[in-house]
């Protein structure tokens, strides 16, 4: 799709990126109604390719060729078999992560050195679920005396309907078609349209690992009409989906017509909580990595940072300091670690929450964004200073380089006012006492807590939130034996045991 890679920053000059096609049954193809849209760059704001859009006449294609995979060739091969293909999918990811990295950073914005780290992590995904499928997806065994054996095994669902958002694309598509097809399942996937290059390249990977032909199908377009017609197809058995919580919340309510099966991980307002025992160089690090990373569009940044007032004055000027040292530029140069936001939309939504935080009273502190970049979406890494946690830009998801500081002095205090939120998907605490540190991080409503830590992934472990963060979760066993399987149980009679004799002449 890239034809010429370099590791210079100068990368994009060399790189020509192809229009992308619909991956179904094994074939890239236009669009029925052979309609594109425009992904544009959000570096220059000028258009990078063109993208078949599909829709619902797309939609149903891919279902039934998912349907005729589901039930002709992926739920019937012996599981070394299918294992094969799964590991072949990370061998090829790994073959082509340089240039599944660059197209990401392309188009998303997202830096070009933490592009390479997540893209390199998805070829774990695949042979992570590999591995968990082949040695712990097993049922239960039951012996009821002499008359039962009573035993449970998973089966897998059928077609799977995953969409997903544009923050870190490959990796979140990863974690979903890596457990979905693992198990068996076969999958059409709708990506967010403002992030299509690197689902294209998943549909190359695919096809390259020989997977047969409809077990993986994309359908690139708008949310509103293919995200739609997959969550409304009667023959799409599950949808799991990661994007905003109203998104989610219209999504459950599509699905229930057809009763399927829904898995939502949505937004989130995380908070951070530093105490004045905590180590402070390394909760700086932490904090300033947690917001600033991938642009701050990260579902489970600290964008709220609740200091302990013994230690507020000294964090406040470090971070200051970070800040205005941020390197702001070019997504492609290896050494930028803050690049431009996905789209001028979301540029002007981040924009407009910095103008409430000042009408809010806070006091704004921001990094300078070199004139060279201008061209592109950038928002200068933001520091809300004097926030108060009920202000609208603590409660509500910005999701950009923002910062909310807001001062604390008890424990109690804290808590209350880190669960005072809608969200509850991630928290950070940050304390050099044992005790509290447990106290708190059981105390945050929240699905994932990291205790003097930044956040840090472990597939095995389940991820996911609560409150209005979303409703169940992905990785590790949760994956495989809540989401992608159903249990079935198989009762066998060993003996003679009773059977009620209805109308039996005595
Ligand atoms: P959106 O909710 O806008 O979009 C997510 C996906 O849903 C896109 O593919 C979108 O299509 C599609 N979609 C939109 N409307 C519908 C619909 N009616 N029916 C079916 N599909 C639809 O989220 P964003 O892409 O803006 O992603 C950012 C959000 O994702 C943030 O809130 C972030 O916190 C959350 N997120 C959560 C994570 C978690 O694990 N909890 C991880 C990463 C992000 P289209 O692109 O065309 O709009």
């Amino acid at each position: 799709m890239v034809n010429k890679v370099s590791e210079k920053s100068n990368v994009r000059a060399n790189v020509k990126v192809e229009d992308v096609k619909l991956y179904i049954n094994g074939e890239f193809v236009q669009s029925e109604s052979r309609t594109t849209f425009a992904n544009m760059s959000p570096f220059t704001n000028e258009q990078i390719n063109n993208i078949a859009e599909g829709r619902e006449e797309d939609i149903n294609k891919a279902v039934k060729a998912a349907n005729n995979a589901f039930k002709n060739t992926w739920s019937t091969m012996k599981i070394s078999e299918r294992m094969k293909y799964i590991n072949r999918i990370a061998d090829v990811i790994d073959e082509e992560v340089e240039e599944i990295a660059i197209l990401e950073a392309i188009d998303t914005g997202l830096p070009i050195s933490q592009t390479r780290k997540m893209v390199s992590r998805a070829a774990t995904n695949f042979r992570f679920y590999a591995k968990m499928v082949e040695s712990k997806l097993h049922g239960e065994a039951y012996q009821v005396d002499d008359e039962f054996i009573n035993y449970t095994i998973y089966k897998p669902l059928g077609v799977v309907g995953l969409i997903t958002p544009w923050n870190a694309p490959f990796m979140l598509e990863t974690w979903k078609v890596a457990p979905a097809l693992a198990t068996g399942n076969t999958v059409v996937l709708k990506p967010a349209e403002l992030s299509p290059l690197t689902a294209n390249k998943l549909a190359e990977v695919i096809h390259k690992a020989g997977l047969p032909k409809g077990v993986f199908n994309i359908v690139h377009g708008f949310g509103e009409t293919a995200g739609a017609s997959l969550v409304a197809h009667p023959d799409v058995e599950a949808i799991s989906f990661t994007g905003e919580t109203t998104t989610g919340s219209i999504i459950i309510k599509n699905a229930a017509d057809t009763l399927k099966k829904t898995s939502m991980e949505l937004g989130g307002k995380s908070p951070l909580i530093v105490f004045d025992d905590a180590d402070l160089d390394r909760a700086l690090d932490a904090a300033v990595w947690g917001i600033f990373s991938f642009n701050g569009e990260r579902c489970t940044a600290n964008s709220r940072v609740f200091l302990h007032k013994n230690i507020k004055h000294q964090f406040v000027e470090a971070l200051k300091e970070r800040v205005s040292n941020i390197k702001i530029g070019d997504p492609m140069d290896p050494s930028t670690q803050l690049g431009p936001l996905i789209e001028k939309g979301h540029y002007n939504k981040v924009k407009e929450y910095i103008e409430i935080a000042k009408q809010e009273g806070c006091e704004v502190i921001q990094g300078v964004i070199p004139e060279e970049f201008k061209a592109g979406n950038y928002v200068p890494p933001t520091l809300l200073l004097k926030a108060t946690n009920d202000m609208k830009v603590c409660q509500e998801e910005i999701f950009g380089p923002v910062m909310a500081v807001i001062e604390f002095e008890t424990e109690e205090e804290v808590v209350a006012a880190a669960n005072d939120v809608k969200y509850g998907l991630a928290g950070y605490v940050w304390t050099n006492d044992i005790k509290r540190g447990h106290r708190v991080a059981q105390a945050v409503e929240a699905g994932m807590l990291w205790i003097n830590s930044q956040n840090t992934r472990d597939l095995r472990i389940p991820f996911g939130g609560t409150k209005a963060s979303g409703i169940g979760r992905e990785g590790g066993h949760y994956a495989i034996f809540e989401f992608y399987t159903e249990p079935k149980v198989i009762h066998v009679a060993i003996g003679d045991h009773h059977i009620p004799q209805f109308g039996k002449k005595k």
